[in-house]
């Protein structure tokens, strides 16, 4: 291994040289405190940034082994960690020459805690990846200044960011038990019959749709309703109540603007862990929720939504349906039974984001259009079979149609932002004023049948390039020729989530996909691979920039990609 003086001697030696002589400097190299690895470098200042990483041995970083002595704990302190180390990144950077020279990056989180490549913390070691832009003028190299970047800010950077004694132990305290409590939180749910639970005190409105910070002035905490309290006892936190939304049919009811749809925003969510601060810190869902939406415009590939719809105009089966473009209604049925076959164990559903012939037919409809000529089942006449014959709950929020107080187990009303109980008096109402609609599902809901997606289908190839995966933001997936939309999948939320799904789909594809498998088997199998190796395994280059997905994102990916193919369609 070298050491930092014979990295400092290479860069004054190709200084003015051209750029291409940087490309000698992968390697090793030993620091007074940590050991660097310079393992890709960019081909020109104007490319994608060199990838670095360093190595801390723990002998010197000195973290309590408690603070990473589970994976929600080390999930919490590597949050941490890169926020710092992004942190002091600012700090030092400074443009050093053309392209990106002078750039030092690493992948920042934002409110939620989730599992990244950039900061790996072990027994052994703390690792950080980051991204650095080599100093160039025009396409010379500018050794100095390189040396300054790599000999003294990296060091400095890692000084201040990376070992225990640096940093502040309180904090670091406040996210590992946050992530602890969060974790131990979502797995209580089942024992108490629950989907989700909303801590008392709890901060749900966001500052705005593209800031998903807390809103901080006149943000009205949650409060419980006396009814659905429930209090559970947390390992760092004690004992906390709250509200707990029971499995079954939930209606969240209520007048516009009173905050519904940000009380259903806050349960999507609740699959993740968020940070200390963010006001959500109690906020938890099943970890299986699905957030469901219409997506029309998008492409579905041999999907059974005959459940919810058959008898299609011109004798079009939807047992196995495809389109180019789904309608509303359409799209919303395969979202659904996508999921359900991904493993969906909660849906998630908002009136503002669902299509109105999908959700209910009423009666004065059902008198003019009669049953044979709508192909639609709505989603009313089969919610109650989800939950007893398959135990698939649902979260709903509508403020629109009394109807569904027939097939509700529990009735919240956001009411001025504070959460109220009326089950009672819906159901009373029902009974009052018992609904004309006559109920439209004869049939039994089966499981999905499963789907085997056709390895030629996924293409990663574009023009002489075997392999052109990229990604765009945070809703697109470039693969081969193919755009991927995933703007409609809201539980998305982190842009290093992207980047590794499209190397998920990938791996899978090169894995998994044999025309055999069916897309069930192989999301097991990669989130098994996952959870057994690591996210590395997915791309062996040790990028730091991917983020944790669950499997039903991955599922909504490989599902939006306009040449999928399956098994049995044309
Ligand atoms: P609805 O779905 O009932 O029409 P929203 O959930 O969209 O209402 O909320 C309407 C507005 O009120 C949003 O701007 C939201 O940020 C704000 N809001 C929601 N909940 C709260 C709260 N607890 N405190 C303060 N503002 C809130
Ligand atoms: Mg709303």
């Amino acid at each position: 291994m070298l050491d930092q003086n014979q990295l400092r001697d290479s860069l004054l030696a190709i200084d003015g040289q051209g750029y291409k002589a940087y490309k000698d400097l992968r390697g090793i190299y030993r620091f007074t405190n940590f050991t660097l690895h310079i393992d890709h470098v960019q081909g020109d200042p104007f490319a994608a940034p060199s990838r670095l990483r360093v190595e801390v041995a723990q002998t010197q970083a000195s973290y309590p082994p408690a603070t990473y002595a589970n994976t929600s704990r080390a999930s919490g302190l590597c949050t941490y960690l890169a926020s710092q180390f992004a942190h002091h990144c600012q700090r030092v950077r400074a443009k050093r020459g053309s392209g990106t020279s002078g750039l030092i990056e690493i992948d920042t989180p934002s409110q939620e805690i989730i599992e990244r490549t950039c900061i790996q913390v072990d027994n052994t070691r703390v690792e950080a990846r980051f991204a650095v832009g080599l100093p160039a003028q025009g396409r010379r190299v500018l050794g100095r200044q390189a040396a300054e970047l790599l000999l003294e800010d990296i060091p400095a950077i890692v000084a201040a960011s990376l070992s225990y004694a640096q940093n502040d132990g309180d904090e670091i305290e406040r996210y590992v038990q946050v992530a602890e409590d969060a974790d131990v939180l979502r797995t209580q749910l089942v024992a108490h019959g629950l989907v989700a639970f909303v801590a008392e005190d709890s901060i749900l409105p966001r500052r705005s749709g593209v800031d998903d910070r807390p809103l901080v002035d006149d943000s009205v905490p949650f409060k419980t309703p006396a009814s659905l309290c429930v209090e559970i006892t947390l390992p760092n936190a004690g004992p906390v109540s709250g509200m707990g939304v029971p499995a079954g049919v939930t209606l969240i009811a209520g007048g516009g603007f009173h905050g519904k749809s940000t009380l259903l925003a806050a349960l999507e969510r609740g699959v993740y862990n968020h940070i200390p601060g963010d006001g959500r810190e109690l906020v938890v869902c099943d970890p299986n929720a699905v957030k469901i939406r219409a997506e029309d415009g998008r492409r579905v590939a041999g999907v059974d939504i005959s459940p919810f719809i058959d008898n299609l105009p011109y004798g079009r089966d939807t047992h196995l349906f495809s389109t180019d473009n789904a309608s509303g209604s359409t799209s919303q049925a395969a979202n659904i039974i996508e999921a359900l076959a991904a493993g969906a164990q909660t849906l998630l559903i908002d009136e503002d984001t669902a299509a109105t012939n999908f959700m209910i037919r009423e009666h004065r409809m059902q008198l003019l259009v009669a049953e044979e000529r709508e192909p639609i089942t709505p989603l009313i006449d089969r919610i109650r079979a989800l939950y007893t014959d398959h135990g698939i709950s649902t979260v709903l929020v509508i403020g629109g149609s009394g109807e569904y107080f027939d097939v509700a187990d529990t009735v919240i009303v956001m009411d001025e932002y504070i959460a109220q109980e009326m089950t009672a008096k819906a159901k009373a109402i029902a009974a009052e004023h018992p609904t004309q609609r006559q109920s439209e599902s004869a049939t039994a809901f089966d499981p999905p049948p499963l789907r085997i997606p056709l390895p030629q289908s996924l293409d990663p190839s574009r023009g002489r390039r075997e392999v052109n995966v990229r990604t765009r933001g945070l809703h697109i997936v470039l693969f081969g020729e193919e755009t991927i939309d995933l703007s409609a999948i809201e539980q998305l939320v982190d842009a290093s989530q992207t980047r590794a799904l499209s190397a998920a789909m990938l791996y899978a594809r090169e894995h998994y996909l044999d025309g055999k498998r069916s897309l069930r088997e192989i999301l097991d199998l990669v989130m098994r691979d996952i959870a057994e190796h690591g996210l590395d395994v997915l791309d062996r280059r040790l990028v730091g920039e991917h983020a944790v997905f669950r499997r039903f994102e991955l599922a909504a990916t490989l599902n939006r990609l306009r040449s999928l193919q399956v098994a049995g369609d044309r």
